[in-house]
């Protein structure tokens, strides 16, 4: 064949091969020209996991209705002009490549309206030819739509994987957006049902629990940046109990602009040296600051590398930044009140550097702690029973129960702790802890007398899962069943969800059935440890449907909450093994009071 130049069709074709890989490509094009245009709302909508359709609605500042066709040309941009000079670029587009590439393999509709004008313009592309251009009315900003991807590419087609895998390659970006940008409030809807929607509050907890789970965003740990200095690094990270198998929750920006950078993720998973087994890795949200010229956009075809001049020191701040976090992070448990009572009779202060706790008496997790009889000499909370005085004239208990004093439920402090007066102290009870325990309880109960209760769902919903969920729902179906769930396999990578255990019937108003169905299977595939799968199933059944920390909660249903916690075996921990209530011992604080 004789050398010919190709055609500027076929050659954006080819081009947009590199900016515009999979339906995924398509959707972070779309979203970040949506924040480039100042968009405090976006709206993500996919079917078949974007092969069919992607379309990306935003109110940012619009195109005004005559550049809406230039905006399809080849590197017309509005964001650097023939005086930039391509350093300190702060926005996430600038090649002016996107979307004609977009428009050269689908077919793609915009509708915009402008800021300021009272119409808009409607443009529709057909594998790169226009086909239509007029007025249009809408609200404004923009909606781009784009059907049909590589249909005139087969070849193109075969690289794309499932739609279920496609699906997921979507919502890591579209949930890593969202927590990169927590004051844009992202709504995702794949095959016409909401995924999750973001509030736009600026705070990146919500944003990450809306993407990835209220109880994973609320064990997260904080990094402030105190914005002193040219570089800093703030964000939140997950504390060391908490790990993921991949590195994939490892989300860096800088400057707000998410970046992959390979040795400032490792910077991170080295911060968890010694805090995490081998092999796994943590989940973080990290917000880089650095001087803008100090960083290098113009490097990578998908933007998502940037090369920053002084990588050195900023692997170093964020490896510091980290350490330190972990190492300020206390359980609750290690609550420390420096000093102690003396008890009467010993003459040794037990409390010292060594003892950490100091006065704050952890309840035992296994130890039988019965109450005192009326009349008998207050014991010692700290103070392990012996055998001949437990056994004498208390009736043994028939089970290894562990008992609770009476508990007078006096309010509740932080909406997360229930504070209560026993006889020997206050206590302060943590109300989601004590709510896992007292569900997982109730539903283990229930599964050994093969009564577990199941609530068909009113309108049955199809759920994807990845291959991973997929998996779990094969292999585990009995499992599943046998704790309320009724789902049936339907395709590749859809079950249809027609029941759920009656407990998490009514319990998570903000997510749909099938989302916490989607979550519980994550959970449990992330989980480790010894329990046994259907054990995972029923306390991460039991986590989703208890109240979370930051609710508030009556007296009424407090005390309630108390009086059910008191019917468990193992009333003093979750069935994570973290503790559901805390002691003040009376003597302690009376010590602390300088009472004696
Ligand atoms: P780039 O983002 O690199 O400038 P694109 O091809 O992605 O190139 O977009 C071309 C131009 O179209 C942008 O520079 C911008 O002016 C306009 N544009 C695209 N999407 C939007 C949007 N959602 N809102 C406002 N303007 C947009
Ligand atoms: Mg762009």
């Amino acid at each position: 064949m004789a050398i010919g130049v190709l055609s500027p069709k076929l050659a954006s074709r080819i081009a947009a091969g590199e900016v515009i890989e999979r339906p995924a490509s398509v959707v972070k094009e779309l979203i970040e020209n949506s924040l480039d245009a100042g968009a405090t709302r976006i709206l993500l909508e996919v079917s078949d996991g974007g092969a069919k359709s992607v379309s990306v609605t935003d109110n940012g500042h619009g195109i005004p209705a005559d550049q809406i066709a230039l905006a399809f040309e080849r590197f017309a941009t509005s964001k650097i002009d023939e005086s930039s000079d391509l350093s300190g670029i702060g926005t996430l587009g600038f090649r002016g490549e996107a979307l004609p590439s977009i428009a050269s393999v689908a077919r793609v509709e915009a509708v915009s309206r402008a800021d300021g004008s009272d119409s808009g313009a409607r443009l529709v592309m057909d594998n790169g030819e226009q086909v239509i251009r007029e007025p249009a009315a809408g609200p404004p900003g923009t909606r781009i739509k784009v059907k049909g991807l590589f249909e005139k590419l087969p070849a193109r087609r075969k690289f794309m994987g499932s739609a279920g895998r496609e699906l997921t390659r979507i919502r890591q970006l579209v949930s890593t957006y969202a927590v990169v940008y927590p004051s844009v409030a992202f709504t995702f809807v794949a095959d016409g049902r909401a995924r999750f929607a973001t509030p736009g509050s600026g705070d990146v907890r919500a944003a990450l629990a809306a993407a990835y789970g209220a109880r994973l965003a609320e064990s997260m740990l904080e990094i402030d940046d105190d914005g002193s200095g040219a570089f800093g690094v703030g964000g939140l990270i997950s504390e060391p109990g908490t790990s993921r198998g991949t590195r994939r929750y490892v989300t860096l920006a800088v400057n707000s602009r998410w970046i992959e950078n390979r040795r400032l993720a490792f910077a991170v998973e080295q911060g968890y040296h010694g805090f995490l087994p081998e092999r796994r890795f943590p989940v973080a949200v990290l917000s880089i600051r650095t001087p803008l010229d100090d960083v290098d956009v113009n490097v990578h075809p998908a933007k998502l590398e940037v090369r920053l001049l002084r990588e050195d020191l900023v692997f170093r701040e964020i490896q510091r930044a980290i350490r330190l976090a972990l190492s300020d992070f206390a359980p609750v448990r290690t609550l420390s009140i420096p000093g102690r009572p003396i008890p009467s009779g010993q003459g040794v202060p037990a409390g010292n550097a060594s003892n950490p706790f100091g006065a704050v008496a952890m309840w035992p997790s296994r130890s039988i702690t019965p109450p005192p009889e009326p009349g008998q000499p207050d014991v010692p909370q700290d103070q392990p029973i012996s055998t001949a005085e437990a056994s004498e004239p208390v009736p043994t208990p028939t089970t290894q129960r562990a008992i609770l004093p009476i508990l007078r439920v006096i309010g509740q402090a932080r909406e997360t702790y229930i504070l209560a007066e026993g006889p020997d102290g206050l206590y302060l009870v943590d109300q989601h802890a004590a709510h896992e325990r007292v569900l997982y309880e109730e539903i283990k109960q229930r599964i050994g007398s093969k009564a577990a209760e199941s609530q068909p769902l009113l309108l049955p919903e199809s759920v994807e899962l990845d291959p991973r969920q997929m998996e779990a729902v094969e292999t585990h179906g009995q499992e599943l069943q046998s704790a309320g769930f009724v789902a049936e396999p339907f395709g590749e990578s859809t079950v249809v969800l027609r029941a759920v255990p009656s407990m998490m019937a009514n319990s998570n108003q903000s997510q749909t059935p099938g989302a916490v169905f989607g979550a519980i299977l994550d959970e449990i595939s992330e989980g480790r440890g010894s329990d046994s799968w259907q054990d995972r199933l029923l306390y991460t059944m039991a986590c989703h449907a208890s109240v979370r920390a930051g609710m508030p909660l009556t007296t009424d249903e407090s005390r309630e909450l108390i009086r059910r916690l008191e019917q468990t075996e193992q009333p003093h921990t979750c069935p994570h093994g973290r503790p559901t209530m805390i002691h003040l011992d009376a003597g302690a604080l009376e010590y602390q009071f300088g009472r004696r």
